[in-house]
C-alpha cells in the first residue's frame, strides 16, 4: 500500500472563531528525519504544531502519529504517545529552578530513578544546565532558557519532537549552538519537526521542507532545493 510517514497530517483545518488559520494542511515526517516548516509571520507555522499536540482544534482532517490516529487525543496522551512540544516563546516556569521545571517535563513518570537517568541525558546534551540546577530559570540566559525548554520536553521520552521558533530572540553565536544541539539529538535518533522564520539555518539543518503561506502549504521539496528554489530565495532566505 501506500507509505505512511512517522507523521502524517492530512487536509487540517483550523479556525479561530472566524478566522481560517489552516486550510487544508498536509505534510508528512519520516522516522529520522528532519523537517522544517517555514513562512512568513502568521502563515500558520505555530497553529499546525498546536494541532499537532491538540492545543488547537482540528476541525476537519485528521492526525496520524506511528500508526495511530491523534487527531481527536487530548494533549497528555499525545504527549505519552511520544510527542514533544517545545513551544514558542520557551514558556518556562520563571519562578520555578532548572531542576524543578525539568521535573515538570516527566509528568507522569513517578519512578524517580528514571527521572535521575533521563536528566542525566539532558545533561549531556547540555551541561550548562547541570551547572544550574537550582538557578530560577527566569535568571538564565535566553540560550539557557531554550536549552531548558528543549530538555524539558526531552524528559517526557518523546520519539518526535516539535520545535517552535527556537533562534527566535538569540544571538547568531547561541542559535549557532542550539541548532548543533538539534543535529546531535537528530545523529542519535531523534526525529524533528522544526517551525523557523530564520528559513536558511533551518533547511540547512534539515532534510526536507514545507513552505507555509497563508495556512496553505506552497512548496515542499528536499531542503537543499528549497535553499537553490529562487521563489523562496526571493521570499524567505533574502
Ligand atoms: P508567527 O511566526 O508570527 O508566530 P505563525 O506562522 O506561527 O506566525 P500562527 O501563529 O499559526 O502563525 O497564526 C496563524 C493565523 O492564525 C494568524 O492569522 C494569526 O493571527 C491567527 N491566530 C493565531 N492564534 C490565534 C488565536 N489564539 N486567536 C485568533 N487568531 C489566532
Amino acid at each position: 500500500g501506500e507509505k505512511v510517514g512517522f507523521l502524517t497530517l492530512e487536509k487540517i483545518h483550523v479556525f479561530y472563531g472566524g478566522i481560517h488559520a489552516l486550510k487544508g494542511v498536509s505534510l508528512s515526517v519520516d522516522k529520522g528525519e528532519i523537517v522544517t516548516l517555514i513562512g512568513a509571520n502568521g502563515a500558520g507555522k505555530t497553529t499546525t504544531l498546536r494541532a499537532i499536540s491538540a492545543q488547537a482544534a482540528v476541525k476537519e482532517g485528521r492526525i496520524v502519529f506511528d500508526g495511530q490516529e491523534i487527531t481527536r487525543c487530548p494533549t497528555h496522551e499525545v504527549v505519552s504517545l511520544g510527542i514533544g512540544h517545545v513551544p514558542e516563546g520557551r514558556k518556562i516556569f520563571s519562578r520555578l529552578t532548572v531542576w524543578e521545571n525539568l521535573e515538570l517535563g516527566a509528568f507522569g513518570v513517578r519512578n524517580k530513578e528514571r527521572i535521575r537517568d533521563r536528566m542525566g541525558e539532558v545533561f549531556d546534551y547540555f551541561p550548562r544546565l547541570k551547572e544550574r540546577l537550582n538557578q530560577k530559570a527566569g535568571t538564565l540566559s535566553g540560550g539557557e532558557q531554550q536549552m531548558l525548554a528543549i530538555g524539558r520536553a526531552l524528559m517526557g521520552e518523546p520519539s518526535l519532537l516539535l520545535l517552535d521558533e527556537p533562534s527566535m530572540g538569540l544571538a547568531p553565536i547561541v542559535v549557532e549552538q542550539i541548532f548543533e544541539i538539534l543535529g546531535e539529538l537528530n545523529r542519535r535518533g531523534m526525529t524533528l519537526l522544526l517551525v523557523e522564520q530564520n528559513a536558511f539555518q533551518a533547511l540547512q539543518l534539515a532534510d526536507r521542507g514545507y513552505v507555509i503561506q497563508n495556512g496553505e502549504i506552497l512548496l515542499a521539496d528536499a531542503a537543499q532545493a528549497l535553499i537553490e528554489n529562487e521563489e523562496v530565495k526571493a521570499a524567505y532566505l533574502a
